[in-house]
Formats: structure tokens, C-alpha cells, sequence
């Protein structure tokens, strides 16, 4: 099962391909059983599953890739996880840590996955990440329920801005990655009972068709089932939120000589098995 956000509405991917594709509308084909705004969907998860073959029988239509919102469109709460892939670590100069880094995205930086990005600092960067998206929630989730906790996953971008994220002693991260347009993810979510090797997904990122990244979710210090069960001893996890895991090595801001993002790149940003996501860069 894929679920998309089709201009505001929740539905279901049937056909895609890179241009777009077609989908079920999820209120129209379930006669008003499910509902149409895609943020009251994730309580719903585990009855979607249920009926998710019958809906994938409605009448479906066409979709182009620019149509598609955000699938979490607005989320109580945005997490990121800093520094979770050890060369990433390595390559900033940090320490590994040893509990998961973690800062906000704000909810007003969510972008849609082939949004245009805002470029108006001359220290932005890309973080190619895969975001995974709270269900039903709770707190004091353990590990071995985290990944059934979860809706799905997607693929997004940690767009940060590094002078920001370092303007204070010591450095805050949330500000320098809450800018406007910084949080596209998507193209859809992909449903966790569906996803084959869960913990090992390929991941790369190409900056107007340049590799950038590439690096395997497998390589993360904490996985995503240790994330859900630490975040949820502490906070409490609602329908909708949204889990930026880290990224590998590869960033702009570490190359050697650093090179950051300018209005007119395009960024290009894939997990195989669940989907692409590109964003051109715009002058602010
Ligand atoms: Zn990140």
C-alpha cells in the first residue's frame, strides 16, 4: 500500500511512474468511511490496512508528480536525528554519540516532495534522510513494536543551513533546518508491512545529477525501531509525526572545498524500493 497526499486529499498509489500517476481518492472509494484530509488518516492505519485492497478497486486518477503534497502535511511534532551515520560523524568532525541527537524541525518548513526550495543563505546544504511517519503513536513504545507503530516511510530532505546551525555557542540545529521550504518529503508513504529488508534501504542523493550521497540505511548508530522506542520514553508520539533519521556522509558543508546549494540546483533524492524526491533550488 502506498498512501499520497493528491492536492490535499488522502489516496492510494495504484500506478506510478516518473511523471506521475494514478490513485484512488480515499473518501470518495470507501463512501465516506475513511476520510479525506490526509492529517486523520494515521489514527486510522491499522483499519486503511484492512480495507486498503477493496479502496485499491475504486475508480482511480491520473496524478503528475507536482500535485503531490507533503503525505504529513502538518505535524504536531517534525524530529530530526543529527550525526546517526558514522562517517557522517567522521566527516563533521563530531563525536559519535551516544544517544540519538536530536532537534525539531519546525512544521512550517514542510515542503511538498517536488517543492521548489527557497535559497536565500550561502550555507544551505542537502541531507538526503529517510523520514518515517507515526501511526497511531503513544509513549514507552518498546523496540520490537516500534516499526508497527509507524505508518510508513518516504524519502526527504534536510535541507540545513550551516552558518545558522552554528551561530551560537553551542551550536542549536533546530532554527538552521526550519527555514522556509526545508522539510520536503515524500513522493508518497510506503506501508511498513510492505517494505522488504526494513532496516537495510539504499539511499543516495545527486545534486544536478552528481552522486553526492550514497549509503545504506543499515549503516545508521541508532535504527529506526531504537529512535521510536527512546523518543517515545520521553515525548509522547502523535498520529502524523514525522521522524527525520539522519543522513550519511557526502554533505556539501564537509567537502573539501565546501560547496553549498544555489538557486537554479536541482536535488535529487532516492531510497530504492520506496521512491524519489527532486526539489529545485529558487532564489528566496
Ligand atoms: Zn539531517
Amino acid at each position: 500500500m502506498r498512501f499520497a497526499n493528491v492536492r490535499g486529499r488522502a489516496s492510494l498509489v495504484i500506478d506510478s511512474d516518473e511523471d506521475g500517476g494514478a490513485a484512488v481518492d480515499l473518501e470518495r472509494a470507501s463512501a465516506g468511511e475513511f476520510p479525506s484530509d490526509p492529517m486523520a488518516t494515521f489514527a486510522l492505519w491499522d483499519e486503511l490496512r484492512k480495507h486498503a485492497a477493496s479502496i485499491a478497486g475504486g475508480e482511480t486518477q491520473p496524478f503528475a508528480m507536482h500535485d503531490l503534497r507533503a503525505p504529513s502535511p502538518r505535524p504536531a511534532q517534525v524530529f530530526g536525528i543529527g550525526l546517526n551515520f558514522r562517517q557522517h560523524a567522521v566527516e563533521t568532525g563530531a563525536e559519535i554519540p551516544d544517544s540519538p541527537l536530536t532537534f525539531t524541525k519546525f512544521a512550517s518548513s514542510v515542503n511538498a516532495p517536488f517543492g521548489e526550495i527557497p535559497i536565500g543563505v550561502p550555507t544551505a546544504d542537502w541531507e538526503v534522510e529517510l523520514v518515517v511517519v507515526v501511526a497511531a503513536g503513544g509513549r514507552n513504545i518498546p523496540e520490537s513494536k516500534a516499526w508497527d507503530a509507524l505508518a510508513g516511510v518516504c524519502v526527504g530532505q534536510d535541507i540545513s543551513d550551516r552558518l545558522l546551525q552554528r551561530a551560537t555557542t553551542p551550536p542549536q540545529f533546530s532554527l538552521g533546518k526550519s527555514r522556509r521550504g526545508y522539510a520536503p518529503f515524500g513522493p508518497w508513504l510506503v506501508d511498513v508491512a510492505q517494505l522488504g529488508d526494513r532496516d537495510n534501504l539504499m539511499m543516495h542523493c545527486s545534486v544536478n545529477d552528481e552522486e553526492m550521497q550514497r549509503s545504506s540505511t543499515s549503516d545508521m548508530i541508532f535504527s529506526v525501531s531504537q529512535l521510536v522506542a527512546y523518543l517515545s520514553t520521553i515525548v509522547e508520539l502523535l498520529p502524523g509525526d514525522v521522524i527525520y533519521t539522519g543522513t550519511p556522509s557526502g554533505v556539501g558543508g564537509a567537502r573539501k572545498p565546501p560547496r553549498f546549494l544555489a538557486a537554479g540546483d536541482v536535488i535529487t533524492s532516492t531510497i530504492e524500493g520506496v521512491g524519489s524526491i527532486t526539489n529545485r533550488c529558487v532564489s528566496a
